[in-house]
């Protein structure tokens, strides 16, 4: 359950708006990595609404928070999802993942796996975290649960496993092709350049491809998470994101604050939740119901 539903709970509960109640509402939502800037934007609507009468119980707040916010996300609703379709824009259609270590990549490339496959695609896995024996290995531990082949080069550089994979994925007949990417945060810069390289190298190797830019991005980390946003958008040009980790203890209102830092240029869109460690944890995004879990 989102913390940011708990608490706001007893405030639409409550019989009166005053303006310790409005104090109350505003503090919730930034607590809840809603951003401040979003925040103020929904807190001025709701306020004047408030004065006109438009809606004048707690109750009718909150429902106009929830198709502000809902208004809000739309930007960044998918339409059509690519996750969902059924038509392939690639042979191979070829998906990048990018993310800092423990976001998530792993464990929802073996989810997105598990959904190609169930679409009636064939998937093939490339690991390209050339770093970390564990990383592949774990890659490889979720290919053998989807019975899915996994391309891997012990030492090899990302860039090359990416173009071996692209070869394999064409003879093969493979769908899709999902490659796996080092997420070393310490070194951004040299991070950033050699993601910048494998995309080149993909692109030469099909042209046209990477057809998805996927970003994995831990749904905890709060403005951290917004700042990896722009920063991964600026060198790679995202076109999706997936968040994770929104069970549990996630306070959920980040991606309010997403669709604030993305509103200006071509944005990605979120595809997908993550809502727990399961092969089927999965859950398409929609604005409409995204937010009306956030505030119901
Ligand atoms: P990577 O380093 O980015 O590849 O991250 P991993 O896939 O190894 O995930 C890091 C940790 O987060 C693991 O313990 C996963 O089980 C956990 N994890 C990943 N996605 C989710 C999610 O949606 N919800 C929860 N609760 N845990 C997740």
């Amino acid at each position: 359950m989102f913390g940011l539903r708990k608490t706001l709970g007893s405030l639409f509960k409550s019989n009166q708006t005053d303006e310790a109640w409005f104090e109350t509402l505003e503090e919730t939502l930034i607590q809840s990595d809603v951003g401040l800037p979003t925040t103020e934007q929904l807190m001025i609507k709701l306020r004047k609404a408030a004065k006109s009468e438009k809606a004048s119980t707690p109750e009718d707040l909150q429902q106009l928070l929830i198709q502000e916010v809902a208004a809000l996300l739309g930007a960044i609703e998918p339409s059509p999802n690519p996750l969902y379709t059924h038509t392939l824009i690639g042979s191979p259609e070829v998906w990048l993942v990018i993310g800092v270590n423990g976001a998530g990549k792993t464990t929802t490339i073996g989810k997105l796996c598990r959904l190609f496959q169930s679409q009636g695609k064939s998937v093939l896995l490339a690991a390209g975290d050339t770093f970390r024996a564990a990383a592949r290995n774990q890659l490889q531990e979720w290919g053998g649960r989807n019975q899915v082949d996994v391309i891997t080069q012990e030492g090899g550089d990302a860039a090359a496993v990416a173009h071996d994979a692209i070869h394999s994925a064409i003879s093969r007949k493979s769908d899709i092709l999902i490659i796996d990417t080092a997420g070393r945060l310490a070194t951004q810069d040299h991070l950033m350049e050699e993601l910048k390289k494998v995309k080149r190298v993909i692109g030469k190797a099909l042209p046209g491809a990477p057809h998805q830019t996927l970003l994995v991005l831990d749904g905890n980390t709060g403005q951290n998470g917004l700042s990896q946003v722009k920063a991964f958008h600026a060198a790679l040009g995202l076109t999706g994101i997936i968040v994770t980790k929104l069970d549990g203890t996630a306070k959920g209102g980040v991606i309010c604050a997403l669709a604030h830092t993305l509103k200006d240029g071509p944005k990605p869109a979120i595809l997908a939740l993550g809502k727990g460690e399961g092969i089927d944890d999965l859950v398409p995004f929609t604005a409409e119901q995204y937010s009306a879990e956030l505030f119901n």
